[in-house]
Parts: C-alpha cells; sequence; structure tokens
C-alpha cells in the first residue's frame, strides 16, 4: 500500500479522517506511527497528497488531509482480455490498475471455461477490491472501468469495430508473424487471448473487425506476464 486510499465515509469534517479494519491494521504494522507523521493518501476519484496523524489508538487513526496533487496520468490503452481462471482474474485486475489502464473488457472465448463467470472475484465488490489494491500500490485514485462481455461474437462485431476506431488496435497472438510494435503513438487497444490462447474463428473475427495480429517473440506467455510486457513495451 503505497498510498492510502480515502472514501467519502471517512470524512468526519472538511478535511480528517478517521480510518479503522484493514488501512488500520496496515498503517499500524508497516508505519509505527505517532502523532505528527505523515502519510501519502489520496481521495478516490480524486486528488492525492498528505495526511498528518493526529491521533493514533489500536482502535482508529485519525489524520488531518491535505490533497493537492493529480494522480498519475493514465495509460491510454484500452484492455481486452479473454476471461482467465478466477486466480488470474484477481493478479490482472490489480496489475491493470496499476499500470494505469482505465477500461477493461472481460470476454468470452471458445477456450474460456463457462464456470469462470460463475467466478465470485466477477461480482462488482470482488473486481473492486481487486482494483483498490492496485491503485494503492500504483498511487492512482481512479478506478478503472471494467466490462463483462460473456458473449464473444456480438461484442466483436457489434462493438468492438466502434471501440477501436482512431486507436491502434492489436491483437496478441503467438506466432502471428508480425512482431509486435514499440513506443507507439496513443491511444491503443491490446486485445489478449484466454490461457489456451484464441481459435481462428476467433482470430479471423477480430481481424475483420480491425485488429493486427502481433507476437512478441516465441516464447509463451502467461497472459499475466504478456500484458504488462506488451504495455512496457506499446507506451514505454
Ligand atoms: N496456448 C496458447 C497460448 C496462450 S497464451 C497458444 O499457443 O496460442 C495467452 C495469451 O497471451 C495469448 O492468447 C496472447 O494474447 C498472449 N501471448 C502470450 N505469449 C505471446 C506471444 N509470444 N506473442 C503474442 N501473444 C502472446
Amino acid at each position: 500500500m503505497n498510498l492510502i486510499l480515502l472514501y467519502d465515509d471517512d470524512f468526519v469534517s472538511g478535511n480528517s479522517v478517521r480510518l479503522m479494519g484493514r488501512r488500520l491494521s496496515h498503517i499500524l504494522e508497516v508505519h509505527r506511527p505517532a502523532v505528527g507523521d505523515e502519510l501519502t493518501v489520496g481521495r478516490l476519484g480524486g486528488l492525492i497528497g498528505k495526511g498528518r496523524i493526529t491521533q493514533v489508538t489500536s482502535m482508529a487513526v485519525e489524520m488531518e488531509v491535505a490533497l493537492s496533487e493529480a494522480p498519475p496520468a493514465p495509460l491510454a490503452a484500452t484492455l481486452v482480455l479473454a476471461l482467465p481462471r478466477p486466480k488470474v482474474i484477481k493478479r490482472v485486475l490489480l496489475s491493470v490498475a496499476s499500470l494505469g489502464v482505465k477500461r477493461l473488457f472481460l470476454v468470452n472465448g471458445f477456450r474460456v471455461e463457462k464456470s469462470y463467470w460463475q467466478s465470485p472475484v466477477l461480482k462488482p465488490a470482488g473486481i473492486r477490491d481487486a482494483l483498490i489494491l492496485g491503485l494503492e500500490q500504483a498511487r492512482d485514485t481512479i478506478l478503472p472501468e471494467v466490462l463483462l462481455r460473456p458473449l464473444f461474437k456480438p461484442f466483436v462485431e457489434d462493438e468492438l469495430p466502434a471501440l477501436i476506431q482512431g486507436t491502434l488496435a492489436l491483437v496478441a497472438h503467438p506466432g502471428a508473424g508480425d512482431r509486435c510494435p514499440h513506443a507507439v503513438t496513443p491511444p491503443m487497444t491490446l486485445v489478449v487471448g484466454p490461457e489456451g490462447g484464441f481459435i481462428p474463428f476467433e482470430l479471423e473475427k477480430l481481424v475483420a473487425a480491425g485488429c493486427r495480429p502481433v507476437e512478441i517473440g516465441t516464447r509463451i506467455l502467461r497472459v499475466e506476464t504478456a500484458i504488462p510486457f506488451i504495455l512496457g513495451r506499446l507506451c514505454p
């Protein structure tokens, strides 16, 4: 937690907050706080700044906050990802939020197990919890939008063409032939396949919608490794 994220109901008056629960435990364990110490804080959806501790007990910590800086610039990339296993989804949501991606579509695919769509991780609270961890990691305050698209064909045929308009649209696909470009002009749309990869029909549909297949070399990476690797390459 490199930034303590504050919510509206933490504010007990204009600029003082009172925290309990997970954030209190973190502050007590990691910061060993004393009155007068300053911690980096940010208001969800708003500015970042400092919180000066005014009172601390094992029950609650109170801070006076001064928020004046903008959160880090977002990444000008939309990510379209075939839904991975629940365990991987959590990690991906966290890293997507840390990387500054502000829009993520989770889509179906032939090699996506149907049961993955029932995972509690995909409930709004599950998604939000994972994203919050990513924001706290990266000192960001702006939650990414996560959109679920459990039907592949209507998404790719009806929604994707408009979505990628005016962006560099790439689909990462091992063996695509073309190497993934480097340091491109934003904005961009990146499509990443399921753990078993896209089937030929899906790749054809993505290409017909306007995405260019690219590869990142002969090593086949896990989804959670491929995403930061490719985004880092596209927007260094
Ligand atoms: N078994 C699949 C690999 C899937 S890896 C296959 O052989 O095709 C999961 C996803 O990560 C892929 O669909 C792709 O989007 C991305 N990916 C992983 N390694 C890649 C590489 N070397 N080049 C391009 N994309 C890659």
